[in-house]
This record gives C-alpha cells, structure tokens and sequence, in this order.
C-alpha cells in the first residue's frame, strides 16, 4: 500500500497512547497515519487483544481502544518500522514485511505537520552472570509469548529478579496453566522511604490491591519464593542449573527481570530534543510540557515513552496531545482545547497518583553488584569490568566508553545493555547518574537493508 506524501499528525506506535491519540484526533478532523511494528494494534499491555479472550478490566480496556480505533478512520501501518525523523517532519519507516500480503520490507517515508513518539517503555535489563545462555530471556519476552502464541512455562522454571512485571507474569503464566519452579526475589524488601509515599498512592486504591492479588495468587499456587544476595545461570551448551546464594537448582528456563525504562531510542536521536535524569525512576525521558510537547517543535511523546505511568495513564496523556495538536493546526481554539482537557488532565493525575509508591518500592538493582566478569553489552561481549577499567582510564560517559570498548555498537545499538552500562559508569565514577551521559543514538535506528533503501527512491 503506498503512503500519501503529508499527513497532519504521525502517530508511532499503537499501545493505549498511540491508540487513544488517533481516536481523539480524528474526533477533531486531524488526518492520521499511525505506525507500528507489531502485526497489530494493541502496544504491550493490550498485545494481541483481537486474537484473545478478554480476561479483565484492563483486557476490556484494549478491547475497547481497538474497535473505535478501527472505526476512527486514521491510517493504520502495522509491521511498519520507524527508523527516522528529519527537521521538518519528514518521517522514514519500512513495511511490508508481515501479514499475508507481505511481500518484502520497502522504505516509505511522508511529511508529517506534527509527530506523536507513543513509543512505550522497554525492560531494565537484569545482567547476571550467565544471562547470555540459550535458556535465559527476559520476562516481557515470555509474556509476549504467552500473549501471542499461548505459550506456558513448564518444566524447571524460574523467575528472578525485581519489579510488578514480574508478579504480573507469573500470575498470568499460573492462571494460563503454566508451571513455576521459583521465584527469586532480589530486590532487599519494602524500602522505609516507600511508606511516605503511600498516602498518596491510596487515592487509586486499586493498583495496589492488584499488586498484592497477584502476589496472593502465586503465593497460593505454592510457588517457592526465595530471596536472594545471588544468582548466576550455568550451563555449558544451554542453561543446566541457576545459582541462588551458593546453592544451585536444576533449571531449564530463567526469565529475568529488573523493572522498565521510557523507550528513548527515537527521541535521543533527534537533535536539539532534551532529555532529563528521573532520579525515582532511574531512567532518561524526554523534556515534556503538560501536553507532551518536546523541545523540537512539532514533535510530541505521550504513554511510558515519556515516563512510566501505566496503560491508562498512556491512554490519557495520548488524549491530551491529541487535543494540542488539533490546536496547534487550528482545528480548536485555546479556550476549546483546555475546556476538552479538564477531564483528561484530572484523569491521568489520577492514575498518576500511586506512582510515587510504586517507584519506591521497586527501586532497580544495584549496579555495583554487578560482578567485572559479567557480560553487559551482549552484541560485542563487553564485560562490566572492561567497562569499569575504561571508566579508570577516564571514560566519563557511556560515548566515551564505546570508542574505548565496543559496548553499544552491535545491532541492538546500545537498546538493550544501554541502561546497565550507564548505571555501570555512574557507580564506578560515584557520581550521581545524571552526569553521566547515555548513547547517544543516531538514524537509522533499527536495522534496515540496502534494498529497503532502494525502493525509497523509485
Ligand atoms: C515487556 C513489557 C511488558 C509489559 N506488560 C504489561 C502488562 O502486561 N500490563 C501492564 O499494565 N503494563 C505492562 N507493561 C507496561 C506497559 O507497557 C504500559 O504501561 C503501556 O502499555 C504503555 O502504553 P504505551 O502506549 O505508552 O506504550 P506501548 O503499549 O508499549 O506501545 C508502544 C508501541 O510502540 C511500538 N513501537 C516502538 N518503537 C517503534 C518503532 N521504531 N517503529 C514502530 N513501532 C514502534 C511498539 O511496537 C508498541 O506497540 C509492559 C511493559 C513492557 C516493556
């Protein structure tokens, strides 16, 4: 299908953000183009929600989302890849590559009035020493299969790490009929700070409740929890057996998992968009104003992608940009725009209200427990102590340190083990991780071939 040359708002990504975004803007007259790799709409939360059974509120929530997406009248791209932004709006992506009709992944690329990044968040990554072997994955990877293809864990698995994700899998693996070995928790308890912060959190009592239904759930189910200083997987072809404090398990799956971060690969690539250091949530997001503006004019961030707020928060946030951009384009007058956004605006502080709480109690793993001989940068098998000997001899950010050792520089560009070497310098410099530089990413920022190019220009 071939793309028209403009269009008034691009939206990236169809989680609740991106989704929400698209209906709301329709709903003002703004012609809408939304892309997405995934063969469908959905994001993480709602992934695959046409192909299965709602389950729950939040199943229903994606159901909903979905449907009047389909009947908004935007665009819709899915197995379509964006992999670049030009000064001026002019977008590039690759589709074509998924669904029955695919026929090879060609270059496209549209001039877009605004850009809505609705890109979500991605997993923390959790290096363990071990952690490269076939048999080790992250739990959004085994969620994402459970979503997709109903895969269950069986056999010896265990699950470790810290983080609701992780709760939330593991109830979901049990109630799909999957088998749990273990959980190893490593995170060192409710951290004292966490409580001043509950208050707040108990004006939307029901995150918590949920939080603490699923740890019921697998608490019943009589999985063993084990808290744990230390883990290592072993194996010599594939994963054989974890290492839980000097004691070791047999095991055939480990699924790790150390919390999310806002997924800043796009936004850190284009140049003059600022990004800020979340000291509560240990991560870069990208300067925002109240409606999502960014500081490059015409493009905006809503959902996680911006700062981790949860699905519904994603979706109102996509609301809320949705409504700037349609006045940013004259579709609503100032007065218009503000009197729409009351509901909005008092809904997502409302979701936002327990995030305080939740950021607290999961605080991510200590980077300096990383031992020097554990790989962190996977592509170029980069360990943390050629990192932390780079730091010695004066690397003082994470640029620095890939001219220096390669870490970063594989296919994945630094997407996964960006975050670890990151808090690696910053704990080996002892200065506070906002003086530490992260990658600095640059378009194309996914993988894409000569041949895709090559269609772009014919
Ligand atoms: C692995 C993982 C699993 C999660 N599971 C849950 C869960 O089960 N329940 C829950 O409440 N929260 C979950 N979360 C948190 C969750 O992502 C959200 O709070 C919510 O989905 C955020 O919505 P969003 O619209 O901001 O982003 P998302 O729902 O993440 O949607 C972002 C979309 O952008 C697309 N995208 C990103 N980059 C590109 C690109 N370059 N080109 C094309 N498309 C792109 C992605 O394919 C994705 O569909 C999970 C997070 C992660 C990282």
């Amino acid at each position: 299908m071939s793309a028209p040359e403009q269009v008034d708002l691009l939206i990236l990504g169809a989680g609740p953000a991106g989704m929400a975004a698209a209906i709301a803007a329709r709903g003002q007259g703004v012609s809408v183009l939304l892309l997405d790799e995934n063969a469908g709409p959905g994001g993480q939360v709602h992934r695959a929600i046409e192909t299965r059974a709602a389950k729950d509120d939040q199943d229903a929530d994606g159901a909903r989302l979905v449907l009047a997406l389909r009947t908004s009248g935007a665009d819709l791209r899915f197995g379509a890849t964006l992999w670049a932004i030009e000064p001026g709006g002019k977008v590039f992506w690759s589709e074509g590559g998924v669904g029955p009709e695919a026929r090879g992944t060609q270059a496209r690329s549209i001039t877009a009035r605004r850009v809505l990044l609705c890109a979500g968040a991605t997993e923390r990554p959790l290096p363990i020493p071990g952690w490269t072997l076939p048999g080790v994955m992250s739990v959004g990877a085994a969620q994402i299969a459970l979503k997709t293809a109903g895969l269950v864990p069986e056999a010896r698995v265990w699950i470790a790490g810290q983080g609701p994700l992780l709760w939330l899998y593991a109830k979901q693996a049990l109630a799909a009929g999957g088998r749990i070995a273990g959980i190893v928790d490593l995170s060192h308890g409710v951290p004292p700070d966490a409580l001043r912060h509950l208050p707040r959190a108990l004006l939307a009592p029901g995150y918590l409740a949920k939080g603490l239904a699923w740890q019921y759930a697998v608490k019943r189910a009589g999985v063993p929890i084990l808290r744990a200083e230390s883990l290592r997987a072993e194996g010599e072809d594939r994963l054989r057996r974890i290492v839980i404090d000097e004691v070791a398990h047999e095991a055939d799956l480990l699924l790790l998992h150390d919390g999310v971060v806002p997924n800043t690969q796009v936004t850190r690539a284009i140049p003059g968009c600022l990004h800020d250091w979340d000291a509560v949530q240990a991560c870069w997001r990208p300067r925002l104003d109240a409606w999502g503006n960014t500081t490059v004019e015409g493009v905006m961030v809503a959902g996680d992608a911006g700062g981790i707020g949860g699905a519904r928060a994603a979706a109102h946030a996509g609301r809320l940009a949705a409504l700037e951009v349609a006045h940013a384009l004259g579709r609503l007058t100032r007065n218009q725009r503000d009197a729409e956004a009351g509901r909005w605006r008092l809904a997502l502080n409302r979701q936002l209200a327990p995030r305080r709480f939740l950021d607290a109690l999961f605080p991510p793993l200590p980077a300096a427990a990383i031992a020097d001989d554990t790989i962190l940068c996977r592509c170029e098998e980069v360990t943390a102590g050629r990192v932390r000997e780079a730091v010695s001899l004066g690397c003082l950010g994470a640029n620095q340190t890939k001219a220096f050792t390669r870490t970063g520089m594989g296919p994945c560009q630094g997407r996964v083990c960006g975050p670890a070497v990151h808090a690696v310098i910053a704990a080996a410099r002892e200065v506070d991780p906002a003086a530490v530089d992260p990658f600095r990413t640059r378009f194309p920022t996914k993988p894409l071939t000569l041949g895709e190019l090559a269609a772009l220009a014919s």
